[in-house]
């Protein structure tokens, strides 16, 4: 039996213990031996009510070892018997052991072993004290759970904190005064400020800067609590809001949306702003690539089908005037011009497949240069002794302006790739010339032999000029047709004069002439330059 005095002095410390002692484990494991010890228990447990109603053991106090053989038994007695919260103790005798059921006010049950059974009095003290401890027990289990909560939400909170940091967009929140209480680290990137600098000293309703441009009246929108939007635009800003994009333009995507808490207040305002100029410029690539794509398979088949009049027309003239030769009624006059007809005829289909099998060559990379010494003025009077029926039969004249002498007309090069770029220059000449004087000029500066060929045609607008050196394009010229053509000349000898180290270009005006200029240099190593892999250039 407990002393009287001793029972309420440890009552009054258990009391105070637990009063102190506000975690659930603290008081399980270090307070409650203590007193148990005290009140002569050899045994004692807690039960603890689970969530549905099961029943766990916490904690069993064995002090006397040997002595809890029974202890299952008893557990079971407990749990199945009904006992009040608050109520009086429940004593169950095993093996002349009284064992104490107490109810500890919701939380579970205490279960008391001694060897003597606990007076009245003290069972009645002990009962409030137990009440008093379920209590402390309880709350400290919601002290717990709330510090476990507030753990979690911590945790969330970090997790949330960096995914706003690492976000690449812009993330800046503004408490409902303007004031600015989050940035993350895309946000100093983004304007080149430090947020140190800005963070609770930026208002966004007061600064003047912002008031002047129109993301004021959208910030102002979500502060009236609606959600706004603003996709791909264009952000240039003239004045000071950002030491970064200061005159630069740039593409972005802005989102301003409230945050209402709820009570339905509006607490925050958020505002993201992602720089999408990457994106747009690839879609403006994407776009060109496209049309160019479609310009490309228009033009082809524009080509295609010029191509098959090119080829059909001469075609027709010599079946045409092999049939006509067939006729006996032909005099000698008419059969000589059949005849002539005929291989004028055949000439252009030949300078037709000549120009296809070329342009393939050069599409294909497998056009090959063959370096030899040539005489430059030769290769132009080739051309002249080549042209001058033509030139005659046009009433044109063709005059020859060489400077050089005939120790410095030589080079090493492509001769034919030469003579043929000579040949469609000035055969273009004639062709769009109807009448004055086309001159071949040549001469050699500052390491390179410069040639011209000058007509006065009908000329080049300027808005094809930059065109007619591409392959598909001159099939596009709407007056080609009148003068015949398949349109692959000119890209031809561009191919060819980018082979061999030099450029080629155009002056012309509309109605008074035309003047193609190239070079070829006067010593190149062909290989060195990689010249000889070179292929036909868009
Ligand atoms: P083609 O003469 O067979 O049409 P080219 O490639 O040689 O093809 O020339 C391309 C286009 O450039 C011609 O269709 C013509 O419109 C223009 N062109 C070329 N040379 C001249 C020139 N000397 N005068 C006027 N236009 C020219």
């Amino acid at each position: 039996m407990v002393d009287k005095s001793f029972q309420t002095e440890i009552l009054l410390e258990l009391v105070f213990s637990v009063s102190h002692e506000k975690s659930e484990r603290l008081i399980l494991d270090k307070s409650l031996p203590l007193y148990l010890r005290k009140l002569n228990c050899f045994i004692a447990g807690v039960l603890k009510i689970e969530e549905e109603s099961r029943i766990k053991e916490l904690m069993i106090v064995p002090f006397a070892a040997g002595k809890t053989n029974d202890w299952d038994k008893v557990k079971t007695y407990f749990s199945s018997v009904s006992m009040e919260d608050g109520g009086k103790p429940t004593q169950f005798t095993y093996n002349s052991v009284y064992y104490y059921g107490l109810c500890l006010n919701g939380y579970g049950l205490l279960i008391l072993g001694r060897k003597k059974p606990f007076t009245f009095l003290f069972l009645k003290e002990l009962e409030n004290v137990v009440h008093h401890l379920g209590k402390a027990l309880i709350q400290s289990n919601e002290i717990e759970k709330r510090q476990l909560a507030e753990k979690n939400l911590i945790v969330s909170e970090q997790r949330l904190m960096k995914f706003l940091q690492e976000s690449p967009s812009d993330i800046e929140v503004y408490d409902s005064r303007g004031l600015q209480v989050v940035v993350n680290k895309a946000y100093e990137e983004f304007w080149g400020i430090p947020s140190s600098k800005t963070l609770l000293n930026f208002n966004i309703l007061k600064c003047e800067a912002i008031k002047g441009m129109e993301l004021f009246k959208y910030v102002n929108k979500a502060y009236e609590g609606e959600a706004v939007s603003i996709e791909d635009y264009k952000f240039c800003p003239e004045n000071n809001v950002s030491n970064v994009y200061e005159g630069v333009e740039r593409w972005m995507s802005t989102r301003i949306y409230p945050l209402i808490s709820q009570n339905d207040e509006l607490t925050h305002i958020v505002v993201t702003h992602d720089d999408v100029t990457h994106r747009k410029e690839a879609e403006v690539k994407l776009r060109e690539a496209k049309e160019k794509a479609e310009e490309s398979d228009r033009l082809k088949t524009a080509f295609l089908s010029n191509m098959s009049h090119e080829i059909r027309t001469p075609m027709n003239g010599i079946l045409g005037f092999a049939e006509l030769l067939k006729q006996s009624t032909f005099d000698e006059e008419d059969r000589e011009l059949s005849i002539e007809l005929i291989e004028k005829s055949s000439a252009r289909m030949l300078s037709i497949i000549d120009d296809l099998v070329n342009i393939s060559k050069l599409e294909s990379g497998q056009m090959e240069l063959y370096i030899s010494e040539t005489n430059v003025n030769t290769q132009i009077q080739n051309v002249r002794n080549l042209l001058s029926d033509k030139i005659k039969s046009k009433n044109l004249e063709l005059k020859i302006k060489s400077s050089l002498s005939n120790n410095d007309c030589f080079v090493k090069t492509d001769r034919e790739k030469l003579y043929l770029v000579l040949r469609n220059l000035t055969e273009n000449a004639i062709k769009y010339s109807k009448h004055g004087v086309i001159e071949i000029i040549v001469d050699k500066k500052e390491g390179f032999f410069k040639f011209s060929v000058k007509d006065e045609g009908i000329g080049i607008p300027l808005k094809k000029q930059s065109a007619i050196f591409d392959r598909f394009i001159q099939a596009d010229i709407g007056d080609k047709r009148a003068f015949q053509g398949a349109g692959l000349g000119l890209a031809i000898s561009k191919a060819f004069v980018e082979m061999l180290g030099g450029e080629i270009w155009i002056e012309s005006k509309e109605g008074i002439g035309s003047k193609f200029y190239f070079t070829i240099p006067c010593n190149v190593d062909f290989k060195e330059k990689n010249l000889l892999k070179n292929s036909i250039t868009n």
